[in-house]
């Protein structure tokens, strides 16, 4: 049994705690939190405070980071490295190079092995993004995200004065994707490929054309983007956009000689991000667990991983019945 420690425990501690449920060989040993743990009802798992962590340390053999990526990873990654094996789905790609760097001295230091920015993007995409050039190194890749719920332009949103709640959905340009796919030459801009779709409960007597007026000009937000505001109810809000689906698209298309196109497109359709997203680190906290037991130490990433330490199958039933 491989015995599993969750850091944090918001939509993705608790998308993690739900997925291992459905993996016969882990179990959830303990949830670590910076709040006090009795606020917390996990589905079973005992909780302990962040600070108690080295307590856990005999207890565990990996430990899934769950913490957002703006602020809590910077540190809760290198720090949980020095007590444990890691894995975390730190996402912020610009950074990613020095968050690298820091988890890897921290892993390497405390003898432990660290997996970061898993997920499904960074993650599963960055895997398909190089396999596909791997394969077609002729060619062009392109990814497209959604339709989804995007929690940092929601929250941008909820910061607007009258605003009371909202939802704002990335959705990828259909035509734009077709055309991609088909091979045709299209103009690949921030407009043309993803659209933004909004949904606003207003406080009473707000001004809504200044709402949405304030909406559509935010620079880097929404500004590069056709974007559509609707105003709806606090009902409407909880009844039809309570959940978090997300997806995307990434697409390899290539030449295998002269005339001759090859397509490779990988696509998810996800009911819930933060469950499908900690279903990724589940399956990657095995690998990790295991390749740590063979003594790898240091950070890696997802380009690291194979799918043999990916799955909980043996190799034999592997080969027997996947190849
Ligand atoms: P979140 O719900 O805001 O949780 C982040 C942390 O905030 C939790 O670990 C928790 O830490 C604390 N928290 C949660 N609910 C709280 C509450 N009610 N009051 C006080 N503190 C609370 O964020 P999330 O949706 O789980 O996302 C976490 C990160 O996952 C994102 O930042 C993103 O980087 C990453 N992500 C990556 C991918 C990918 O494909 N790579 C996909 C989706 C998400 P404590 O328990 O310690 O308080």
């Amino acid at each position: 049994m491989i015995r599993v420690a969750i850091n944090g425990y918001g939509n993705l501690g608790r998308g993690v705690e739900q997925a291992i449920t459905r993996n016969a060989d882990m179990e959830t040993v303990v949830v670590l939190t910076r709040r006090d743990p009795s606020s917390l009802t996990t589905l079973g798992a005992p909780v302990a405070h962040l600070e108690d962590m080295a307590a856990w340390e005999d207890k565990v053999d990996v430990c899934l980071n769950c913490g957002g990526s703006a602020t809590d990873l910077a540190e809760q990654g290198p720090q949980a490295a020095a007590h444990f094996n890691t894995v975390d789905s730190f996402d912020t790609h610009a950074r990613i190079p020095e968050y690298f760097a820091a988890v890897d001295a921290a892993a390497r230091q405390a003898d432990h092995l660290a997996l970061i920015s898993t997920g499904w993007d960074p993650g599963l995409f960055s895997m398909l993004r190089v396999l596909g050039e791997s394969v077609l190194p002729d060619g062009a890749t392109t990814t497209f995200w959604g339709p989804g719920v995007s929690q940092g332009h929601s929250d941008a949103l909820r910061r607007i004065d009258g605003v009371l709640d909202a939802r704002q959905y990335t959705l990828p340009v259909p035509q734009t994707v077709e055309a991609v796919k088909a091979g045709d030459d299209v103009e690949l801009t921030t407009r043309s490929m993803h659209r933004r779709d909004c949904y606003v409960v207003a406080a009473p007597g707000a001004d809504r054309s200044r709402i949405e007026r304030e909406i559509v000009e935010m620079p880097n937000y929404f500004a590069d983007y056709d974007t559509s505001v609707t105003f709806i109810s606090a009902e409407q809000m909880r009844a039809e956009h309570g959940g978090i689906p997300h997806g995307g698209t990434v697409i390899r298309r290539g030449r295998t000689s002269e005339g001759v196109s090859a397509n490779v497109t990988f696509e998810l359709q996800l009911g819930s991000n933060p469950e499908f997203t900690g279903s990724v680190l589940v399956a990657t906290g095995r690998a990790v667990a295991r390749m740590a037991a063979r003594g790898e130490r240091g950070a890696r990433t997802v380009f690291d991983l194979t799918l043999a330490d990916l799955s909980p199958r043996t190799p034999e039933e592997l080969r027997a019945t996947y190849l």
